[in-house]
């Protein structure tokens, strides 16, 4: 059907006239309807005009020109801890404008299709409670109160060899490598969807066992803690592991902490980041199919046994992996969708 989808701004819709721009902004072209739509519309209201009636006297009125309000709309008012939230703007131009979010990170709208977008991860480390969304641009601005929801994430004691920690957490030289790895690639934002479809298990069908959950808040051995965010899956060593979506291989190389590390790039903020492979079936640059097989298990950097370290960024915040699995980025969540 043609009217299969009908725009709502039921949801949370906020609308705000801009008048002076902030980054580049200029009101912008309607985003919603074709020019060759609009340019009808305004040869139907000429011819209106002409066939009024002569007893109408009023002055003739200047063409009007389609100035739509900017509308702000968010997927949700409430979003767990671990878990992000979408936020979608249409009738203004904000290519290059940037933000600060509640928690202090520096956000950047990602068009398509002529709505701008913006994901707002919410890390495993957040408190709950009450924050204020709001950014403004020029004369544009807007505010809104998200809550945080609690979610209890487990806790782990994880007993590591001496040895094994001297050579890795202890290892300041190995930590300070992975801290420039991790700030280089975790912002990475290419500004379209390379992925395809939902996401799958980077196993495929093999039964492993998750050893370590999201958010699990862990104290090594030797006295050291972290937030534990990504999901350990334990399987052989050798057992395939295939890209959880479609896109492109940023990082694979060898780091003391992660041993054999692959991220692949799956557009708008979304990355997948997998640690202590033991063999590396991808490159840096290559585009690889969801599916597609880029390495295998293995124990290699800090690790206590054959496993997948499997994590999932979005806007540079680890989430929930497992919450992500079967899913794709909403980009149409505003929209009613009918059968
Ligand atoms: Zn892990």
């Amino acid at each position: 059907m043609k009217n299969a989808r009908k725009t709502i701004f039921a949801l949370i819709l906020s609308a705000i006239i801009i008048t002076s721009s902030g980054c580049e902004i200029s009101p912008s072209a309607p985003t919603i309807g074709s020019d060759a739509e609009l340019s009808q519309s305004s040869s139907s209201i000429s011819e209106e005009s002409s066939s009024l009636p002569e007893t109408d006297f009023s002055e003739p009125e200047a063409e009007p020109e389609p100035i739509l309000t900017p509308t702000v709309l968010l997927s949700s008012k409430e979003v767990q801890r671990g878990s992000y939230l979408t936020v979608a703007v249409q009738n203004i131009d904000l290519y290059g404008c940037s933000f600060t979010d509640f928690l202090g990170y520096e956000r950047e709208f990602r068009g398509k299709d002529g709505i701008w977008y913006c994901f707002i991860p919410i890390k495993t480390a957040a408190e709950a409670g009450e924050y204020t969304l709001s950014f403004t641009f020029g004369d544009f601005s807007y505010s809104e109160t998200v809550t945080v929801t609690e979610r209890d994430f487990p806790t782990q004691y994880l007993t590591v060899s001496p040895s094994t920690l001297e050579e890795t957490l202890e290892d300041a030289a190995v930590r300070a490598a992975f801290d420039e790895f991790f700030q280089k690639y975790r912002y990475k934002n290419t500004g379209a969807a390379l992925w395809n479809g939902e996401f799958v298990l980077p196993l495929g069908d093999y039964k492993y066992k998750e050893t370590t959950a999201y958010g699990t808040f862990r104290t090594f051995s030797n006295g050291a803690t972290e937030w534990h965010n990504a999901t350990d899956m334990a399987a052989p060593g050798g057992t395939p592991v295939y890209a959880t979506n479609s896109g492109r291989i940023i990082f694979a190389e060898y780091l003391g902490l992660t041993g054999n590390t692959i991220i692949i790039d799956h557009g708008y903020g979304i990355m997948s980041w997998h640690y202590h492979l033991r063999r590396l079936d991808v490159s840096t640059g290559d585009m690889v199919e969801k599916g597609e097989l880029i390495g295998e298990v293995g124990t290699t950097g800090l690790s206590t046994g054959n496993h997948l370290h499997f994590g999932i960024t979005v806007g540079g915040i680890f989430v929930d992996p497992m919450a992500m699995m079967g899913t794709e980025p909403d980009f149409d969540f505003w929209m009613v969708k009918e059968e």
